[in-house]
């Protein structure tokens, strides 16, 4: 199908979203009255930019407050059209949106609405134009798709049909199935947006809240499906108005705009694209630090053990049981001060989980980052977080621990950490529905609830994607960005053991530094939970935080923060599924307290 994106779901000026649009490599886009009216640009200089770009111009819009008006008003609207008809023959666009009437004036007739309609269809014909009615979710008399399409079949003009757009269908709980009774060919265009599902004002959750397929609540997926076996055959078009998108970048949201309508493709199978390889694990966590001393001393507080160095690389690989961190010393390094900067993957088939990231439009890393190096398959999340797709000592594959030379005589110190049990990951403000999407589409991962959080800083959201056994845990979150003098937000990477409280004394025994919780959450522990009294001493010394759920309990502290990173260590119960998300505001204003005092 073809794909086109509304300019009024990218930000910047109107050139600037064309150049994203194309970029991303949508086909068309929808040009936005204001956008247009706001361009210094004429009608066909902008003609001219769209073509140059390889974009078609598949919809003008809207036209508003057309029909069932008194015939004084209707005379107006059709010199008004008039003069959009000439305009939309300069700019090379055939097709218009008209949106139900939220005029005053509309009266409750459908009768007089299909006649305006129809006079309309012939002023629009004239000029080789096609009218897309669209009921808006708010519009006077008509707020309903079967309603606008009733009109649109008794008007029964040639040039006059349907616009369906799945926001304001689903906002209002209208069954699509109905859908499969327009004609396709009657369907003159389609706009898809998602959004969260909320309780609120249906014009302000449309202006403020739509997002893209795939982010939201909505089943756009199963809306498509119907519209599909209507026998529509126009663009997939987004028209997402959103608060954040507006102020984000156009070129990512672009990006993440034209992933979310792939993957809308797949799900209603139109297209094909390489499966998903969902990882079986974390192989490593990659650490860049421009000082390798505090970072490699909490490391070996931790138990860890240097074993091995990259060979063309300051790269070193710690490890303790299957918990490994790589600390780069490299240039990025110098550049960003202290920070979670890739993430491997433990994959079954590592060239095809980056052939499905590559189709989902994730940026491909370079395979080889020295001549030497054995080919590792590596993509960047939106964050930029380099994720490796790998094998760790699979004789059937190559292993990314080859191009490691082993360092002599070292042992970790300790066993009592496992695995890395979960990373979370920090995402930027404006990318935090993109980056679950990302996360569940191109890796196939699930996402779990969001939760909110409340910090010294704000509100912090956030969300787990997960695979089924739980070998794969990341945490997204995002929230309002500390100052680099609040102590920036921090990632992290939590650590798995089977006894907590030896593993947090030996930390600690070793030199290490726990970040101390309040003495009020204790007491509240206590309130809440039968510890004995020696239980609760010892979880208030070593900064131990407590949750469960029905299934079972979650036992966590922290490291305190080196750079943009900190450690967790976690005993978590086999049935627990959480994070321990309600001890984070604890755990957010422990950390502020601590800050780093510049
Ligand atoms: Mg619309
Ligand atoms: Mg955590």
């Amino acid at each position: 199908m073809r794909t086109s994106i509304a300019t009024v779901s990218l930000s910047g000026a109107l050139t600037e979203k064309l150049t994203a649009a194309a970029r991303a490599g949508f086909d068309g886009v929808e040009i936005f009255e204001n956008d247009l009216l706001a361009s210094p640009l004429s009608p066909e200089e902008i003609r001219a930019r769209c073509a140059d770009l390889g974009l078609s111009i598949d919809l003008y819009q809207p036209m508003r407050d057309i029909e069932a008006v008194p015939s004084d008003e209707f005379g107006r609207n059709l010199r008004r059209a008039e003069h959009k008809f000439r305009l939309m023959r300069r700019l090379g666009v055939d097709t218009v949106l008209v949106c139900s009437s939220v005029s005053p004036l509309a009266v409750d007739d459908d009768a007089l609405a299909a006649f305006h309609l129809r006079r309309l269809a012939e002023l629009a014909q004239d000029f080789g134009i096609r009218v897309a009615y669209e009921a808006l979710a708010w519009g006077r008399h008509v707020s309903t798709y079967d309603h606008a399409w009733r009109i649109v079949e008794a008007a029964d003009h040639p040039a006059l049909g349907t616009c369906l757009d799945s926001f304001h269908i689903l906002a209002r709980g209208s069954d699509p199935k109905g859908i499969e009774d327009i004609p396709g060919e009657k369907i003159f265009f389609l706009q898809l947006a998602d959004a969260p599902l909320m309780a609120m004002d249906v014009l302000q959750w449309s202006r403020h809240y739509r997002c893209f397929p795939g982010q939201g609540g909505f089943d756009v997926a199963g809306l498509v499906g119907h519209v599909m076996r209507a026998g529509y055959r126009g663009p997939l078009s987004l028209e997402v108005f959103n608060d954040v998108f507006r102020q984000a970048e156009a070129g990512p949201t672009a990006v993440d705009a034209l992933r979310s309508l792939l993957v809308l493709q797949e799900s209603v199978g139109l297209t094909e694209p390489p499966a998903p390889v969902v990882p079986t694990g974390i192989a490593f966590a990659e650490l860049v630090t421009p000082d390798v001393e505090p970072v490699s001393e909490v490391l070996e507080a931790l138990g860890f053990a240097r074993t091995a160095r990259h060979r063309s690389k300051p790269v070193d690989l710690w490890q303790q049981g299957e918990a490994r961190v790589l600390l780069n010393t490299g240039p990025a390094a110098r550049r960003d001060g202290t920070g979670l900067a890739a993430v491997g993957l433990e994959s079954p088939d590592p060239a095809g989980a980056a052939r499905r990231a590559e189709s989902l439009l994730a940026p491909v890393l370079p395979r080889r980052r020295a001549p030497e190096d054995a080919p590792l398959d590596a993509v960047a999340a939106p964050d930029g977080t380099g994720l490796f797709f790998c094998a760790t000592d699979r004789p059937e594959l190559p292993s990314w621990t080859s191009d490691f030379e082993p360092v002599a005589h070292k042992s970790p110190t300790s066993d009592g950490i496992y695995r890395i049990d979960h990373l979370a990951l920090t995402q930027p403000w404006h990318q935090f529905d993109e980056a679950a999407l990302f996360h569940r589409s191109v890796l196939g991962l699930g996402a779990q609830e969001s939760v909110d959080v409340a910090d010294p800083y704000g509100l912090l959201r956030s969300r787990a994607v997960t695979n089924a056994d739980g070998s794969v845990r990341i945490a997204l979150g995002v929230g309002p960005a500390p100052t680099a003098d609040q102590g920036g937000r921090a990632q992290h990477i939590a650590l798995a053991t089977d006894d907590l409280v030896t593993a947090a004394r030996r930390f600690r025994d070793a030199g290490g530094c726990l970040l101390p919780i309040s003495a009020n959450y204790y007491d509240d522990l206590a309130a809440k939970y039968e510890f004995t009294d020696d239980e609760l001493e010892t979880y208030r010394e070593l900064g131990i935080l407590y949750d469960r759920d029905a299934d079972g309990a979650f036992r966590h502290c922290y490291t305190e923060t080196i750079g943009r990173v900190f450690f967790e260590l976690v005993q978590r119960d086999a049935g627990y599924r959480g994070y321990g998300a309600q001890n984070a505001p604890v755990r957010l204003a422990a950390q502020h307290i601590r800050r780093p005092v510049h």
